[in-house]
């Protein structure tokens, strides 16, 4: 690995210089069946045709005006995201990070333009996990991220994650906002239930307060519905995307309603790259894609077929697996063993999957996997989990002796 690169990431020693649907070949055409969909972003598997071919005629046209002039191409993004979701307007940036920064700018603007400016405050959850820029690192409230960046950005307020007695006496006249996941991803895929969110729901309109959901990994089809907030039944005020938006193109957006950004002007909110030419093209060829009749349908039936799978594998090697858990195409394999050795045994099979928190491996196949090639990574997650039962078996017997 090269010694020019910062060393920000404990990065495994496999290079790809291809891939094609679900799987990622090296160089010396080592084939990986890629779970991890370059941590939910490849929504739409590597070289989708349709994304290959938008993408290569827009690159001979035009690939960047900036905002200072109209792209026929954001509006239509816009306009179909606002279509198919509960919002009226759509705000384009480049990152997951970058659209929960533009969520609480908006949300503590529209307060501020209410002649409010003392709601600013966003609560969040423990377990959460929003971004690295600065406020978003206060936002998320990990200890092992804040350590060493200076004071931490001021305005957010922490309560544990599906307890609502905590929400409710955490609220004070300065809040303006509740911002949380769906399902938290990075947090090890632990979900809020349906009821605790429609309660959030009801708890923001009974304070006046903002419900910011941020859906960068649970959007965008990963459970199985466009939106994750759909399985609910209630709607945010804003909210937020990245991962699966560009199927693998740089793209981040910030979906709201008219009231929630009503604080909003010429000016007050901006980026240099955000929307462009590319990112759109990409943007509009993933939902071609997505909002295809009966695309959904076929995300949740191999999805649940490879859930099953998945729980029969927890079933026969107990001494491996604790627990399967999450919705649709985002799901996580809680490990009795350490997850970054599970990870590294499905690995050595040739799978590759993304650890979370809370001991947890999270596979996140893309949403148009055929269900032959699900069926291979459940033969390859099996040798890997019968090499950990011996192991893991070998050791108890070692103990014991
Ligand atoms: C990945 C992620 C982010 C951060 O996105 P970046 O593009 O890495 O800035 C924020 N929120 C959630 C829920 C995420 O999964």
């Amino acid at each position: 690995m090269s010694e020019a690169l910062m060393s920000t990431y404990a990065r495994t020693n496999l290079a790809f210089e291809r891939g094609e649907g679900p799987y990622l070949y090296t160089a010396d055409g080592r084939r990986y069946l890629d779970f991890g969909s370059g941590i939910a972003v490849t929504a739409l598997g590597h070289s989708h045709p349709h994304l290959v071919k938008a993408i290569q005629e827009q690159a001979a046209k035009l690939w960047h005006v900036s905002n200072l002039f109209q792209i026929p191409e954001q509006e239509k993004l816009a306009q179909r995201l606002v279509e198919h979701s509960f919002a009226d307007k759509a705000f384009f940036c480049n990152s997951g990070a970058e659209a929960n920064e533009g969520a609480v700018k908006i949300a503590r603007k529209y307060f501020s333009a209410k002649g409010q400016p003392e709601k600013y405050r966003v609560i969040t959850f423990d377990g959460a996990f929003h971004g690295r820029t600065l406020a978003m690192l206060a936002a998320t409230n990990n200890k092992k991220y804040l350590e060493g960046f200076g004071p931490v950005v001021e305005g957010f307020d922490h309560v544990p994650l599906n307890d609502l007695k905590a929400l409710k006496a955490a609220i004070t006249p300065e809040t303006a906002a509740v911002m949380i996941e769906p399902i938290q991803g990075e947090g090890g895929i632990r979900a809020v239930p349906t009821e605790t969110l429609r309660a959030i729901r009801q708890i923001c309109d009974e304070h006046k307060l903002l419900l910011i959901l941020d859906e960068v990994q649970t959007g965008m089809g990963r459970t199985g519905k466009l939106f994750a907030y759909e399985w609910a039944g209630i709607t945010p005020d804003i909210m937020t995307l990245a991962k699966g938006l560009g199927g693998g193109f740089p793209v981040g957006a910030i979906l709201t309603t008219d009231e929630a950004c009503s604080g909003i002007k010429p000016g007050t909110h901006g980026t240099t790259f955000g929307g462009n030419v590319m990112a759109m093209t990409a943007g509009n060829a993933v939902l071609d894609v997505m909002l295809e009749p009966g695309f959904f349908d076929g995300v949740q039936k191999r999805s649940s077929y490879f859930r099953q799978q998945l729980a029969m594998l927890a079933d026969r090697y107990p001494e491996v697996i604790e627990e399967v858990r999450g919705q649709g195409f985002l799901l996580a394999v809680k490990s009795k063993c350490v997850n970054s050795d599970f990870q590294a045994a499905i690995r050595d099979e040739h799978v590759l999957g993304v650890t979370a928190s809370d001991n947890t491996v999270r596979l996140l196949p893309p949403l148009t996997i055929p269900e032959k090639d699900l069926a291979e990574g459940i033969q390859r997650i099996e040798a890997a989990c019968q090499k950990l039962q011996a192991k893991a078996q070998k050791d108890a017997a070692g103990e014991a002796a």
